[in-house]
């Protein structure tokens, strides 16, 4: 099987030493394969992501040398794509639209904080308490026809008692076993976004035949649910590689917020594209 590997950057910010060592670690595995080594830009918060970024992003690539195969994806060109697979869960009976803002959502959590376990937690915190999912068909038709907001939320109880067991194998860690409802009611659809990343992310990977997912560790709880997605979906799971993240000196994680450690100012400042990449396995070798 040909090894697919991809590098899928959100346009926020620069390219920066982290996410640099993030690019090459899924360009060499895909070129000790003799695989495809895909470039993939999620842009779907639309409020958040910059033409500029992306622009700056592909150059910074290029010139450290981690030449890609194909067109770049880019993820705003393909809503149609997620909203027909999110129509598909939909026909199931496994998604729900929320009207609830923020402000709401966050007074229930509060409420339910003195009920005796609390309100559930995920790995971002307290998780949506479900209030929309027993909102009657009706009461759900009159809302939207009335123009209220809304996103989509997948019913992650009724989800994952539908898709069975989640596992997947991640190289260093082995088998994980599946935990499906992690994130409980996660989003789909976003209010202003017709997509949310973890749909987008499922959807592209699998129409993009990605095999090998290496991805941050930042990034491990959200590969439970892309499981779940995967499995809903009738999408092969592909192998997962998360790998640890950079730090600075301090242990602090690089962000990208750290302008003196961005590509661009490493290249201003005459350091040479071998020297960025060596600089980046040397730093993730001693988080490893
Ligand atoms: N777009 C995500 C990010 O920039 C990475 C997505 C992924 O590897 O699945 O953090």
């Amino acid at each position: 099987m040909t090894v697919v590997t991809r590098f899928a950057p959100s346009p926020t910010g620069l390219l920066h030493l982290g996410s640099a060592y993030s690019a090459l670690v899924a360009w060499t595995r895909a070129r000790e394969a003799g695989g495809r080594f895909l470039v993939r830009i999620e842009d779907t918060d639309i409020r958040r992501c910059r033409r500029e970024y992306e622009t700056a992003i592909l150059q910074d690539l290029k010139w450290l040398g981690l030449n890609w195969d194909g067109e770049v994806r880019r993820q705003s060109d393909h809503f149609s794509d997620y909203g027909r697979e999110l129509n598909r869960l939909g026909d199931r009976g496994l998604v729900y639209p929320c009207f609830c803002s923020r402000a709401k959502i966050e007074r229930e959590i509060a409420a339910s904080a003195s009920a005796p376990h609390g309100p559930p937690h995920g790995p971002d915190g307290p998780l949506y308490p479900g209030t929309c999912r027993h909102v009657a068909p009706v009461e759900r038709k009159r809302r939207i026809a009335a123009g209220r907001e809304f996103c989509m939320r997948l019913d992650s109880a009724r989800a994952a008692a539908t898709a069975g067991p989640c596992d997947f194998v991640d190289e260093g860690r082995g088998r994980i076993e599946g935990r499906p409802l992690l994130m409980g009611d996660f989003v789909l659809a976003r209010k202003d976004t017709p997509t949310s990343y973890h749909l987008a992310v499922t959807v592209d990977d699998q129409l993009q035949g990605v095999t090998l997912v290496t991805r941050g560790e930042d990034i491990l709880p959200s590969t439970h649910i892309h499981v779940l997605l995967q499995r809903l979906l009738g999408y092969a799971t592909p192998l997962y590689a998360h790998h640890p993240l950079i730090t600075d000196a301090t242990g602090r994680r690089l962000a990208k917020r750290d302008r003196d450690l961005t590509v661009q100012s490493l290249r201003e400042s005459g350091v040479s594209p071998a020297d960025v990449r060596r600089r980046a396995l040397a730093a993730a070798g001693r988080q490893a």
